[in-house]
C-alpha cells in the first residue's frame, strides 16, 4: 500500500555522519566541475557552439559547467518532440506516471548530499537552505504523484435516472517551464513535474545561472523511466528563446516563476493568438513579494527578532517569500531592532562550502549591482544601523544589512530588493502596522508575532497575503502542509504544493452518457 505523504525531513549537520556526508559531496561535486552538457531533445544530447557558463557566486573562478545553449531553431525543435511525445505520454495510466515520480524521489533521496552539495557551489545557499532545497524537491515529486492518483477518476458529479455523469481531468498539451535561479531544484523539479505527471509534455528552460543542477534531474527522471520526448531540457536566453517558446501556437501552458518583469511580460504575450493556435494558453505565473513581519506589543520579543533575522536574511534574502519589512509596535520597537542587531553580529557570512557560514553571496553581478543600489537608496531614506556593504572581488558578498526608522511609502518599503537588506517601521498600534504591511502592491507571505488572541483573528481576516504564518518565519513554506502563492502583484496564486495545484494544469472534462 502507498505510504501516506511525509514531508521530507532536514538533515543536522551537527551530527557528524551527515557532516562528513556533506564534505564528501562537496568534494565529489568538484571533480565534476567544468564539464560540458548538452540540451536535451527528443531525448537526444545537442551540442551546441554557444555556450552558457554557470559559476560559483561564492568564487567566481570556480565553473561549475558550461551548458549548451538553445536558439529559436532549437527550441522549435523542443516543441515539436514534446508534441510528439504527448501523444502517447497523455495515454499513459496516471498511477503509471506517478510511479515514475516515485522512482525519482527515491533516486534523489539516495543522492541527497550530492544535490545539496552541487546547489552550494551552484546557487551559494549554505548548507542548510540546500537541504531544504532539495528536501523540497523530493517532497514535490511525493506529493504530486499521490495528488495525481487522488485526481485520476475525477471528481464525483450527481446523476439523473437513465444517465451516467462523469466530470474526469485530462491533460491540456505541451507545457513552457521557465524556472528560478532561486530555488533552483526544487521549484524547478516542481514545476516540471506537475504538467508531467498529470499527463502533459514540457520543454524546460532553467534559469540561466543554475542550468546543472537541472541537467542532473532531468537525468534522474530518465532513469526513473520518463519516455524521451516527455521533458526536454532547452536552456537559453530569454529574450531569444524564452519569448519564443511562450509566443509558439503550439505552447498550451506556460508556468514560470521568476520576476514580476517577466512574469507580466509573459501574462501579455501569452494572451496574444498566433497563427496556427486554437486556444487560449494558461499561465502559472509566481513573480515577487514584499513580505512583512508585523511583531505586536504582546509578543514574544525573542521570537520577533528571530523571525525578522531569519526571514530577512535566510538565502540572502533572494527569495520571494523573505521578510524585507519588520512593522513593529512602538512599545516595543527599539528592543527588537537591538535584538535583531546582535544576532546579525554573531553569524559568519561567506563561504557557503563552509558549514559554519550563516549567509553566502548573492548569485551574479547584476543582482548584487542592484542591491547595492537599493541599500544606497536605504542610507537616504533610513539609518543604516547594520551592514551596508558589498564586496564582488571574490565572490557577490553583500553584508546583512538594517535599515531602521523607514517612512511605510519609501522606496526601500515598496520595492522587491530580492537581497540581503530589511527595512524597519515603527507603527503606532497594530492596526496601523497591518495597514503598513498591507501597503503594497504584493501579497505572497506575512507573519504575525503576537500573543494576542484578539489580534491573531484581526490578521487572519485583514493581514492580505497568500500565505500568513504566526509567531514564526515568513518563509520555509512545506509542500503539502504549507501551499505557497500570493495575491497580487505576487501572482496567480497556484499554491504550489497545494490540493488546487494539479487541476490547473489539466482541463476539465464532463462526460454524460444516457442510459
Ligand atoms: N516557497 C519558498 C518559501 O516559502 C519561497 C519560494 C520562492 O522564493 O520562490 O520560502
Amino acid at each position: 500500500m502507498m505510504r501516506p505523504y511525509k514531508h521530507e525531513p532536514f538533515l543536522d549537520f551537527s551530527l557528524e555522519k551527515n557532516n562528513q556526508e556533506m564534505k564528501a559531496a562537496l568534494q565529489q561535486v568538484e571533480e565534476e566541475f567544468g564539464n560540458d552538457y548538452e540540451l536535451i531533445i527528443n531525448g537526444e544530447r545537442i551540442k551546441t557552439e554557444s555556450k552558457i557558463v554557470s559559476y560559483n557566486p561564492a568564487n567566481k573562478e570556480e565553473i561549475i559547467g558550461t551548458v549548451s545553449k538553445a536558439n529559436k531553431e532549437l527550441a522549435g525543435e523542443a516543441i515539436i518532440a514534446a508534441e510528439a511525445a504527448f501523444k502517447t505520454w497523455k495515454t499513459w495510466k496516471p498511477e503509471a506516471r506517478a510511479d515514475i515520480l516515485f522512482r525519482a524521489a527515491a533516486i534523489i533521496r539516495r543522492r541527497k548530499a550530492e544535490f545539496s552539495a552541487l546547489l552550494i557551489k551552484e546557487s551559494g545557499k549554505p548548507w542548510n537552505e540546500a537541504d531544504a532545497d532539495t528536501a523540497e524537491a523530493i517532497d514535490f515529486l511525493e506529493y504530486y504523484a499521490r495528488e495525481m492518483i487522488r485526481l485520476k477518476d475525477g471528481t464525483p458529479v450527481l446523476s439523473r435516472d437513465g444517465e451516467y455523469n462523469k466530470y474526469v481531468y485530462t491533460p491540456m498539451g505541451v507545457t513552457v517551464v521557465i524556472s528560478p535561479w532561486n530555488f533552483p531544484f526544487a521549484i524547478m523539479a516542481g514545476t516540471t513535474v506537475a504538467p508531467v505527471v498529470t499527463g502533459n509534455t514540457v520543454v524546460l528552460k532553467p534559469a540561466s545561472t543554475t542550468p546543472v543542477v537541472a541537467y542532473k534531474f532531468i537525468e534522474v527522471l530518465e532513469e526513473a523511466g520518463l519516455p524521451k520526448g516527455v521533458v526536454n531540457f532547452c536552456p537559453g536566453s530569454g529574450a531569444e528563446v524564452g519569448d519564443y517558446l511562450v509566443d509558439h501556437p503550439k505552447t498550451s501552458l506556460i508556468t514560470f516563476t521568476g520576476s514580476r518583469e517577466v512574469g507580466t511580460r509573459i501574462f501579455d504575450r501569452a494572451s496574444k493568438l498566433n497563427p496556427g493556435q486554437i486556444w487560449l494558453k494558461r499561465t502559472i505565473i509566481e513573480m515577487g513579494g514584499k513580505d512583512t513581519v508585523v511583531v505586536d506589543k504582546n509578543a514574544d520579543l525573542e521570537v520577533a527578532a528571530e523571525s525578522i533575522f531569519r526571514s530577512a536574511f535566510g538565502f540572502s534574502g533572494q527569495k520571494c517569500s523573505a521578510g524585507s519589512r519588520a512593522v513593529i509596535h512602538q512599545d516595543v520597537y527599539d528592543e527588537v531592532l537591538n535584538r535583531v542587531i546582535e544576532i546579525a553580529k554573531d553569524k559568519v557570512v561567506g563561504d557557503p562550502t563552509d558549514y559554519n557560514t550563516y549567509m553566502g553571496p548573492v548569485i551574479d553581478q547584476a543582482s548584487f549591482d542592484k542591491i547595492m543600489s537599493y541599500i544606497q537608496i536605504g542610507k537616504e531614506e533610513g539609518r543604516v544601523v547594520f551592514g551596508g556593504n558589498g564586496d564582488p572581488s571574490k565572490g557577490y558578498f553583500i553584508e546583512p544589512t538594517i535599515i531602521a526608522d523607514v517612512d511605510p511609502e519609501a522606496r526601500i518599503m515598496q520595492e522587491e530588493i530580492f537581497g540581503p537588506v530589511v527595512a524597519f517601521a515603527k507603527a503606532k498600534d497594530f492596526e496601523e502596522a497591518i495597514d503598513i504591511a498591507n501597503n503594497t502592491e504584493y501579497g505572497l507571505t506575512g507573519a504575525l508575532i503576537s500573543n494576542d488572541r484578539e489580534h491573531i483573528e484581526y490578521a487572519k481576516q485583514n493581514f492580505y497575503v497568500g500565505n500568513l504564518y504566526f509567531n514564526r518565519t515568513c518563509t520555509g513554506a512545506i509542500v503539502g502542509y504549507q501551499p505557497f502563492g500570493g495575491f497580487n502583484m505576487s501572482g496567480t496564486d497556484s499554491k504550489a504544493g497545494g490540493p488546487d495545484y494539479l487541476i490547473q494544469h489539466m482541463l476539465p472534462k464532463t462526460i454524460s452518457e444516457t442510459l
